[in-house]
């Protein structure tokens, strides 16, 4: 029986459970493993009442190698997905080493303590993962993930040489809350509030956080301003995406939105270090403020069927083919509303946890990470027709707008 092992049961999680269930063909047996128990069952619980079947859930620390070991010793998955937080990259990777077990996750390692985040440690298992004959798929939401296979469709199917690519990620969605972030605070915050980063010319090139701006046009939106950022596709591509000389990664906030970030950082509310405060029984504890706005903040989970509106995501690419210049337009469209309606969720989480998903299928139908590659992948790197084929019937569909 193909079992498939999914550790973390957020609002992303909710999205790849229920689309595992909906593919019970090839996903015969799914375990849900959180460490917080009841929000798994509440997910198997809503996949039960579509008719999906059985969830098993499981409660698990995945900050444990020894307790993940144990979970897939148990179970003995193709894959390990792991829809948990960054931070628990390096360790549900080591579990999966040492039981032989194939890895996917969405997002790169995060240092809990460091305010940065990079492939180096993932891509060091690369030659552990080979020697094992286990594969492992990094980055498998939508940015990085089905961005990353836009990049490889275009470069396989419409270009010769690609000089730069612009990669807008524009939510249009609206919800009732004052403020709130689309997916886990602490990791968007993190990530928003940070110095901006882009590659040009063979080297990195720094701003200030949200310091460059501009408006980008999105097909079904309209004009939307939008804010150069770093983001974890551009190392990869950069190494990946022969010939580059520019690539840069944009998202769009409304100025709602940028008002109470600057305002929460301007009082120190997105630190990431302790700071101590004088506890009621006069004692003095040890906080961490991002912590602290997490647990303020709506659960993005709780935007589901609140929030309105569509999202855009895609690849602005220039380059040539057969020496002529030319400019594409590869992105996806996709509907708060509709993603409510088949899943629960919003479309950030639907958005992400559709290629997750897609993902897994790849592996467990061998379609990547077969005989021939064996290692440490990011999807780039990967034939990126199945991959959007099997996207698109799975409810995320591409489009192209060429000039
Ligand atoms: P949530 O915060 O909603 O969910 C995270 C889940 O992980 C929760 O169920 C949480 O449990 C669980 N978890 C956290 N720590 C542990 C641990 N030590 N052991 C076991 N479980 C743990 O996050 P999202 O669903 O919004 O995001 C999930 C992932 O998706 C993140 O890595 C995020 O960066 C990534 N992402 C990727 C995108 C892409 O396009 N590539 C876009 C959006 C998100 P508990 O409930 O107990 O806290």
């Amino acid at each position: 029986m193909l079992t498939v092992l999914q550790i973390g049961a957020g609002g992303v999680g909710r999205v790849v459970a229920h689309k595992l269930a909906q593919n019970r063909h090839l996903f015969e047996r799914v375990v849900l493993a959180s460490r917080t128990l009841s929000k798994c069952q509440a997910i198997a619980d809503s996949a039960k009442a579509r008719g999906l079947g059985e969830i098993i859930c499981e409660q698990v620390d995945a900050d444990s190698v020894q307790e993940v070991v144990a979970l897939i010793e148990k179970y003995k998955p193709k894959v390990v997905l792991n829809i948990a937080l960054p931070y628990q990259d390096l360790t549900i990777m080591q579990a999966c080493l040492q039981t032989k077990t194939n890895y996917l996750d969405t997002a790169n390692y995060e240092h809990p303590d460091l305010a940065k985040f990079e492939y180096k440690e993932q891509w060091a298992f690369d030659k552990a993962y080979k020697d094992a004959q286990i594969f492992a798929l990094l980055g498998s939401g939508f940015d990085p993930g089905v961005t990353n296979v836009f990049c490889a469709y275009a470069q396989k199917h419409y270009f010769d040489e690609i000089y730069n690519i612009d990669i807008l990620d524009c939510n249009a969605g609206t919800h009732p809350y004052p403020f709130a972030t689309n997916f886990n605070p602490e990791i968007n915050l993190r990530e928003v509030s940070a110095r901006g980063r882009y590659y040009e010319n063979g080297a990195w090139i720094e701003t200030a956080p949200l310091e460059i701006k501009q408006t980008w046009a999105y097909p079904e939106i309209g004009e939307r301003a939008s804010y150069l950022l770093y983001h974890e596709e551009l190392e990869s591509l950069v190494k990946h995406i022969k010939g580059l000389k520019r690539i840069r990664f944009f998202m769009t906030f409304s100025d709602n939105y940028l008002n109470h970030m600057r305002c929460l950082g301007n009082v120190g509310m997105l630190g990431i270090e302790s700071i101590e405060v004088p506890l009621a029984d006069g004692k003095v504890g040890k906080v961490v403020p991002i912590q602290i706005l997490k647990q303020l903040l709506p659960d993005p989970a709780s935007l589901a069927g609140q929030t309105t509106g569509k999202t855009n995501i895609g690849c602005y690419i220039h380059g040539t083919k057969n020496k002529k210049e030319k400019r594409l337009y590869i992105y996806n469209v996709c509907d708060h509303q509709k993603c409510y309606e088949e899943v629960g969720s919003q479309a950030i989480s639907y958005t992400t946890g559709v290629p997750a998903m897609v993902g897994a299928m790849m592996i467990c139908k061998g379609i990547w990470g077969g005989e021939n590659s064996k290692g440490v992948f990011n999807l780039e790197q990967l034939d990126p027709d199945p991959f959007l084929e099997e996207l698109d019937r799975q409810g995320l569909k591409t489009e192209v707008i060429e000039r």
